[in-house]
C-alpha cells in the first residue's frame, strides 16, 4: 500500500491505452481511426484493483485451502498450479514468499496475506481463537405512513369500541330481577367492565367515559364507581 500511495503523490493518473500518444494534457491518446473500447483505466485504478483483488484472493486462499507449516515456513498451496506450493516465512518486521509476484514487488502477495489471516484465525496471543465472521445487515423496511388513515383510526377508536362492545354485550342474557333495589344488568356490567380495562384509568376517573357511554345510549344509567368495581371483582 505505501509504494501506492507515494505514486499517487508524485505523478497524476495516466490514462492507459496501449500504441497511444502521449498528449500534452500528460494523457495517452489512442492513434486516429483506431477506436479502443476497452474501458479505460487509469493505472492507480488499476493498481488499486489488483491490490482489492490481492487481499480478495488471500481471503478464499485461507478459506479454501489448508497452510501447513514446516520449520517456521508455512506452504500455501497455488490458485492456479494444481501441486504447486508458496513458501512463506513471517518474521517479526518482514515477510518473504517465493511466488513471482513478492519477487517482483517485495511488498506482500496474496500467499502472505492469507498466512496473516490463517495466524490471526488461529490462535491470539492469549490463546483464544478469533474468527471473524461477515455479519449481513438486513435494512428494516419502512412504510410510508398514510397520515389521515391514521388520524380516522386514531380519533375514532374509542368510538368504535364502544359501539361495538354494546354489540357484543347486548347478547348476554341474565337472571330477572324480581325483588330488592333495581341492579345493573349482566349485560351492561359485562360493558361497564370491560370498557374500564379498556379505557385504562382508575374507576373514579373512568367516570367521564361511562357518563358519555350513557349519553350514547351504551348504558342507561351511570353506576357507581364502586359497581363498576364490584362487576370487575365479582364475575357473576
Ligand atoms: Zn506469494
Amino acid at each position: 500500500m505505501r509504494h501506492i500511495s507515494a505514486f499517487n503523490k508524485k505523478a497524476p493518473p495516466v490514462l492507459v491505452t496501449p500504441n497511444g500518444a502521449v498528449n500534452p494534457r500528460g494523457t495517452v491518446d489512442a492513434p486516429k481511426g483506431q477506436f479502443d473500447l476497452r474501458p479505460t483505466v487509469t493505472r492507480f485504478q488499476a493498481m488499486e484493483a489488483t491490490v482489492d483483488s490481492r487481499e480478495q484472493r488471500a481471503l478464499e486462499i485461507a478459506d479454501r485451502f489448508r497452510i501447513v507449516e514446516s520449520n517456521g515456513q508455512f506452504f500455501v498451496p497455488s490458485q492456479k498450479i494444481a501441486n504447486k506450493k508458496y513458501a512463506v516465512r513471517i518474521g517479526r518486521a518482514s515477510e518473504f514468499c517465493n511466488c513471482p509476484d513478492f519477487e517482483l514487488r517485495h511488498t506482500p502477495c496474496k500467499h502472505v496475506l492469507a498466512v496473516r489471516l490463517t495466524i490471526q484465525r488461529e490462535l491470539n496471543f492469549d490463546g483464544t481463537t478469533t474468527v471473524t465472521e461477515t455479519v449481513e445487515v438486513t435494512k428494516r423496511t419502512t412504510y410510508p405512513q398514510d397520515w389521515p388513515a391514521y388520524n380516522t383510526a386514531q380519533t375514532t377508536e374509542k368510538d368504535h369500541f364502544q359501539m361495538l362492545l354494546h354489540d357484543l354485550c347486548s347478547g348476554i342474557q341474565g337472571p330477572i330481577q324480581t325483588n330488592g333495589r333495581p341492579r345493573m344488568s349482566l349485560a351492561e356490567s359485562a360493558f361497564c367492565a370491560a370498557f374500564k380495562v379498556y379505557s385504562g384509568f382508575s374507576a373514579r376517573r373512568f367516570m367521564s367515559d361511562l357518563r358519555e357511554a350513557n349519553e350514547r345510549g351504551y348504558v342507561e344509567k351511570v353506576p357507581h364507581f364502586n359497581s363498576v368495581l364490584n362487576a370487575l371483582e365479582n364475575p357473576s
